[in-house]
Order: C-alpha cells, then sequence, then structure tokens
C-alpha cells in the first residue's frame, strides 16, 4: 500500500490526537485555544456517543465555562438542585447534598447532567467552530515513532502524519499506551453496569426525578438523574457479575427480567423503576491501578489522556471529567512560553497525575462503601446520619 503523508506547512504548531470520544475532543478543543492547529483521528467512520448520561461536578462545569459554552450548555444540560443518597432496601433517605445554588457559590459553577451524546455534539460543534483541528474519521491510529524533532503515526489504512506531538485520547483499550508504556492490560472489576435512558413523561408521576439519587445496597447501587434539560432520566445500575465473551467490546443487549434477578430484594420503589424500562444495555466495568507516577501520562512527545491515562471506575462520576481537566492542562501547557515539546509534556504529567490517581482510588473506596454489608453498611449509615452534607461534599475536587 502506497504511503500517504499528512504534511502541515506549520509543523511547529502540530498536534496529533488519536481517539474522538469525548477526551479527544476536549483535547482538540484544548490545543485550538492554545493556538496550536490539530489533527485528529477517530477509527469510527461517524462520530458518537454511547446512549447514556454523564454527571459533572462544577470542576468539570467550571471549565467548560472557561472555554465559552455555558450557554450552549444550559441548552442541552439539567442542573439538579440536590443529591439524594437513599437505602436500596428500605427507600429511607441516609443524606443529602446540596447541589445548585451552594455548589455556584461554593465552587463557582454548578453541578450538571447530560446525555453523553450532547456533551460530544457541543465539544465538536465548539471545535468545528475554532476551524483549526483537521477530523479525520475511519483512520484508526496502528503505531507511532517518536523521531525526536516529531512523531509519526501511521495508520491502519496506511495513512502517515506527522505533529510535534502525539496525544493518546483512545480509551480503555488505548494503542497509543500499549505502545508507549506497554504496560497490562484493564483489570475486569467483577461489576456489571445496566444503564439506561427513559422519557420522564412515560413514567409514572412518582418515578420522575429532577435530582440525583444514588441508592445503596449490599453488592448493589443505583444511581438515577436528568439529562435533556429534564425530560429524559438517566438510569445506571451497577451489580456484581461476571464478564461472558470477549471484554474488549463488551456492551450487550440485556433485559429488565436479568437486573431484577441481579437487584434482589431491592425496596418497591426502586424495583418499580426497573419495570417501568425496557431498553437496558450491559456494560462490563474495567479499570486501571492508580497511577503511580507522571511517567503513565506523557513520555517525550507522546502524552496520554483521559481514560487511556487513568480508566476508573464510575463511583465518583469524574471519569469524562478527569478527562476534559486533562485537556485545559493541556492547553495551559502548550499556551506557555516557548519550551521544548518534551518539558511541555513533562510538566502536563506532573501536574496531571496525583489528581488522577487521587480521583482513581477514590472511585474504587466509594465502590466498596456504597455496596457495603454488614458493620461496614451500618457504620456507612451512622456516618451519614451524622455527618449528612459533609460527607457527601467533596470540596479537595471540586475546587481543584
Ligand atoms: C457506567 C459508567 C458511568 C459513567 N459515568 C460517568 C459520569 O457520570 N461522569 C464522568 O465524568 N464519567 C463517567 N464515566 C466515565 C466516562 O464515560 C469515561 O471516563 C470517558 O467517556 C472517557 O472518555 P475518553 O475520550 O478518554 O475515552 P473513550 O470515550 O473511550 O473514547 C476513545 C475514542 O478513541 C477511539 N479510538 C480507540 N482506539 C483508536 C485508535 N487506535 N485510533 C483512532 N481512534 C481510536 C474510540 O473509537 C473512541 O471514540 C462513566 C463510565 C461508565 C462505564
Amino acid at each position: 500500500m502506497p504511503s500517504r503523508w499528512y504534511h502541515n506547512s506549520a509543523m511547529e504548531k502540530q498536534i496529533l490526537i488519536a481517539g474522538g470520544g469525548i477526551g479527544g475532543l476536549a483535547a482538540a478543543l484544548a490545543c485550538s485555544r492554545a493556538g496550536w492547529s490539530a489533527t485528529l483521528m477517530e477509527r469510527t467512520r461517524e462520530f458518537g456517543e454511547v446512549g447514556a448520561g454523564i454527571q459533572m461536578g462544577p470542576n468539570v462545569v467550571r471549565r467548560l465555562h472557561a472555554w465559552g459554552l455555558e450557554d450552549d450548555l444550559k441548552k442541552v444540560a439539567a442542573y439538579p438542585e440536590m443529591l439524594r443518597v437513599r437505602s436500596a432496601d428500605t427507600g429511607d433517605v441516609l443524606g443529602r447534598l446540596p447541589l445548585g445554588e451552594r455548589a455556584r457559590k461554593l465552587y463557582g459553577a454548578p453541578y450538571a447532567t447530560i446525555h453523553r451524546a450532547d456533551l460530544h455534539t457541543l465539544l465538536l460543534k465548539a471545535v468545528e467552530k475554532d476551524g483549526t483541528v483537521q477530523l479525520h474519521l475511519g483512520r484508526w491510529l496502528e503505531s507511532f515513532l517518536d523521531i525526536g524533532p516529531a512523531v509519526q503515526v501511521t495508520a491502519l489504512d496506511g495513512a502517515q502524519l506527522e505533529g510535534q506531538a502525539l496525544v493518546g485520547a483512545d480509551g480503555l483499550w488505548s494503542t497509543v499506551r500499549q505502545n508507549l508504556l506497554n504496560d497490562a492490560e484493564p483489570r475486569i472489576t467483577g461489576h456489571l453496569a445496566y444503564r439506561a435512558l427513559i422519557a420522564q413523561r412515560e413514567l409514572p408521576a412518582f418515578l420522575r426525578s429532577s435530582n440525583v439519587t444514588v441508592w445503596m445496597g449490599p453488592d448493589l447501587h443505583v444511581v438515577q438523574y436528568p439529562v435533556r434539560r429534564g425530560h429524559w432520566l438517566n438510569v445506571v445500575a451497577i451489580v456484581k457479575g461476571q464478564v461472558i465473551g470477549d471484554v474488549d467490546d463488551w456492551d450487550q443487549e440485556t433485559h429488565t427480567s436479568d437486573l431484577r434477578a441481579a437487584m434482589g430484594r431491592t425496596c418497591n420503589r426502586l424495583q418499580d423503576l426497573v419495570s417501568a424500562i425496557n431498553n437496558w444495555r450491559l456494560w462490563a466495568l474495567c479499570d486501571r491501578p492508580p497511577m503511580v507516577s507522571a511517567g503513565e501520562q506523557a513520555k517525550g512527545r507522546v502524552a496520554l489522556l483521559g481514560d487511556a491515562a487513568h480508566p476508573m471506575r464510575p463511583y465518583m462520576a469524574q471519569g469524562a471529567g478527569m478527562a476534559i481537566e486533562d485537556a485545559t492542562c493541556l492547553q495551559a501547557v502548550l499556551s506557555g512560553p516557548e519550551r521544548p515539546m518534551a518539558e511541555r509534556l513533562q510538566a502536563y504529567a506532573n501536574e496531571r497525575w496525583r489528581r488522577n490517581a487521587r480521583v482513581q482510588a477514590r472511585s474504587i473506596r466509594n465502590g466498596q462503601i456504597f455496596h457495603a454489608k454488614g458493620l461496614m453498611r451500618w457504620g456507612r449509615d451512622a456516618a451519614m446520619d451524622v455527618l449528612g452534607t459533609r460527607l457527601l461534599d467533596v470540596p479537595w475536587l471540586y475546587r481543584g
């Protein structure tokens, strides 16, 4: 196959990005805002995101506002006023965290919930409007070479691209990471996520909701929150379970009856919610151990971003949030004074890895707390009763 080289005349201002998910698009916007051209390669022929929701803490919403996306976000997001924790067994409220105005005052931005496709579209439109990013769809990064003054990328279709740096935003099974670090594969956590979206008008009134609710039960938890300006409800139920088949591409259709069986003896209200939804999809949750050094986030002219660098369990609802934070940090190091690219990326890695590791570790811990049984569960409920909001708030994260 003849090789095809894509050169940029202003090569010294060119960044290559692998992956066009939320992380890759955020990285593209960051490069553009820092005054760099970027070429983004996405292996699929069309951009898209799974039909599910995403929660964004004030730490993430603040960054989107700084990119000038506040008005666009308002058109598609929901802004819950309250996060409630309830017992999955009895339905009792165990704790509350006011969001809305409190988050705005304390952390400079609201707590938002959004359909993943809406967030993806928002970022894509911003990238297209800036006009400095070339989007290559159907282009699958196969390998790369850091040749000192540049990085050369080869795609599966034989195309070759050259840039000053490569950002691997190619997700959990990242090829860039594999080439860069050659470390172990992601871990299978033994947790399965059932995900669904339903129009609120299709639900009986008592099941509709404009807030975030986290139902905690032994070995399981369920999270529900509004998306699409409150018109739709996103529901995620996480239970223990085994992967059958290839975990690499594990997004399966499933049935309400499977989920009901997995949920065991939960309260009527929760069972009613599950029964009201027909279209569930089932995901195997994978992660990596928390990062231990900056070397896991960048080396030479190659940086990792989002799930490629620090895939995490979803129990802090911050995986995409950390990808967006990574991107804003990338923008800062690319905007800074003239210096070698490897130094810029080293500064990016030094700045990001500890925070990412902390969120990964807290996500694992939260999973244990959410799914607690016996004494641990009793302690959790008692602590929530006494400390309430203080226990549920995460100032170090939301202020960060
Ligand atoms: C059940 C569940 C609930 C979650 N809830 C939240 C939440 O509430 N809040 C939150 O912030 N996060 C949440 N997350 C985490 C969040 O979904 C991820 O952290 C985030 O989507 C990662 O984005 P990414 O761009 O890094 O990776 P991905 O979304 O995986 O994107 C990677 C992209 O790279 C492309 N690609 C892969 N390989 C190549 C290649 N070789 N060449 C070119 N392109 C390639 C892929 O096609 C894909 O488009 C949740 C996750 C799960 C599983």
